[in-house]
């Protein structure tokens, strides 16, 4: 018998008023992989994510969670579930520390006695951040802000984790560190969505890989040979 998928989406269909921006979309993720969603500018990919996570709603279609039809749910709710959505815009409170930035993300999710292990796990993930614990998170770099955003959304070990273009405008050493904890927290067991424009270290650690264009799914398959694809036929 075929495990229960992490996540389910069939039919999915979002308008934005009158535009249609994802048409149809159906795939699977299975428990603790990765699926890498590719696709040019526009293809769909974050109103995919929105559509996940309760922040867009559905034209048609469903989302299961686990086999539980969560379609509708409000995003809290959803989050509630364990899936954690790390949004290209960085998640951050500027006016506190790095620390506590860290403190906040975990003070309902994680017990009072297991947050100073919480936050040296993080601190081990992110170096970076570790050094600059007391550093107001407003004034940290733009890449250090992103790193901050994405150790918060991992701080509580999320059932299923969708990374929206964290690599975007990082730089190098930086983008190898994003993809590094996302590695460490599907080893972890999570379940990972990789939403990227930028595809070579998402199909490193991709399982599975799903190419949008204008909306519609173009084709789905193998993160190995999903480079060539969308190389040869999608990037448009
Ligand atoms: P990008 O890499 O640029 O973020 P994407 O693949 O994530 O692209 P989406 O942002 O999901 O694509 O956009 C899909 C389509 O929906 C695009 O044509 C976009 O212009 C349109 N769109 C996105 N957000 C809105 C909105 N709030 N209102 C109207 N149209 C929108």
């Amino acid at each position: 018998i075929a495990a229960r998928p992490a996540l389910s989406v069939s039919r999915l269909t979002v308008n934005y008023g009158l535009a249609r921006a994802l048409s149809d979309v159906s795939f699977d993720v299975a428990q603790g992989s990765c699926v890498a969603v590719l696709g040019a500018n526009g293809a769909g990919k974050t109103t995919l994510a929105r559509a996940i996570t309760g922040l867009v709603p559905l034209r048609e279609g469903k989302v299961l969670l686990d086999g539980q039809d969560i379609t509708g749910w409000a995003t809290h709710r959803i989050a509630r579930l364990g899936v954690t959505h790390v949004p290209a815009e960085r998640m951050i409170l500027p006016g506190l520390s790095v620390l506590d930035n860290l403190r906040a993300a975990m003070r309902w999710a994680v017990p009072r006695n297991g947050r100073a292990a919480a936050i040296e796990r993080a601190f081990e993930r992110f170096p970076v951040l570790g050094s600059r614990a007391k550093q107001l998170a407003g004034t940290l770099s733009g890449g250090e802000q992103q790193m901050l955003s994405l150790a918060r959304a991992l701080a509580v070990p999320p059932k299923l984790v969708i990374a929206d273009e964290l690599s975007h405008g990082l730089a190098p050493m930086l983008v190898a560190s994003v993809f590094e904890a996302l590695a460490q927290i599907r080893a972890q067991g999570s379940t990972v969505v990789i939403i990227e424009q930028f595809v070579g270290a998402a199909l490193e650690l991709a399982d599975e890989a799903v190419i949008l264009r204008r909306g519609e799914l173009a084709w789905s398959g193998p993160a190995s040979v999903a480079g060539d694809q969308l190389a040869a036929n999608y990037l448009e």
